[in-house]
């Protein structure tokens, strides 16, 4: 095989695949009776590079098969993938997300083909979640929270990172058929959507995560190395502004000298 960039879905990391790390392995599949006609199929794994992670990937392809003289043969065009590790699309989030949040929007990646319903109603409590946690915003209803988000905005003292654009996002897929139609609802009320509008959700939410939590803690960590760079030119300061050593003064000064920079 000829090695081939790759993203771990599982941790994230970039990286290219090579040999060592990538198995596919292919099968016949002896039941050519069926609308397919003859099949075939292949099992294929991706083992992460990363050492923190080292998890794999594992997809199952049925495909058309070709036959040829001799009993040799070999894999058509693809029928079904089906991704089984990891087992959603969900992208991996940060632990200082919290978890409840993240499992919520986990088990929303999870069963949007399966439940778009189910999903689209996980993706809401996550959002709800998101505004009661990240803008400490609680009412009885989501839509009331997305009001009360909207005006505080409008009013200037929303909490940073929450711009004007994330309510039109917000906003957006509040249009968007049943899940519009049914915010003011109880969240755990299952909606009738299409996976189509249930993966609107889970976009929302992934924006979210981005623009709050993620922009919120790499505004901290800049801060806080301002901080630190701050501090160190304060104590240079402090150093250079300090009195010529107390050995040099007359012995009565000394002692007052002395006193001065400990304080
Ligand atoms: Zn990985």
């Amino acid at each position: 095989m000829d090695p081939f960039n790759w993203k771990c879905p599982y941790c994230g990391h970039a990286q290219t695949v090579v040999e060592e790390r990538y198995y596919r392995a292919d099968f016949q599949i002896f039941n050519d009776k069926s609308a397919f006609g003859p099949v075939a199929g292949y099992a294929e794994t991706i083992v992460c590079a990363n050492d923190s992670c080292k998890k794999m990937t594992l997809e199952i392809v049925l495909c058309r098969r070709h036959d040829y003289p001799g009993g040799r043969w070999s894999v058509g065009h693809t029928l079904f993938t089906w991704p089984l590790l990891p087992e959603s699309t969900a992208k991996p989030q940060p632990d200082y997300i919290p978890k409840p949040i993240v499992e919520n929007y986990k088990q929303a990646c999870r069963i949007r083909d399966l439940s778009p319903n189910a999903s689209a109603t996980m993706a809401r409590r996550c959002l709800q979640g998101m505004i009661r946690d990240f803008c400490g915003i609680t009412k009885a209803t989501l839509a009331q929270e997305i009001d009360a988000l909207d005006e505080m905005v409008q009013q200037g003292h929303a909490p940073a990172g929450v711009a004007p654009d994330t309510i039109d996002a917000i906003d957006h897929v509040r249009s968007i058929g049943n899940i519009g139609a049914h915010m003011e609802k109880d969240i755990n009320l299952i909606l009738d959507v299409e996976p189509d509008e249930a993966q609107a959700l889970i976009d929302l939410i992934e924006l979210l995560f981005e623009e709050w939590y993620v922009a919120r803690k790499v505004r901290e960590q800049r801060l806080e190395r301002l901080g630190v760079v701050i501090e160190n030119k304060k104590a240079k300061k402090a150093q250079a502004a300090l009195p010529a050593p107390p050995e040099k003064l007359p012995a009565p000064a000394s002692s007052a000298a002395k006193k001065a920079p400990e304080n």
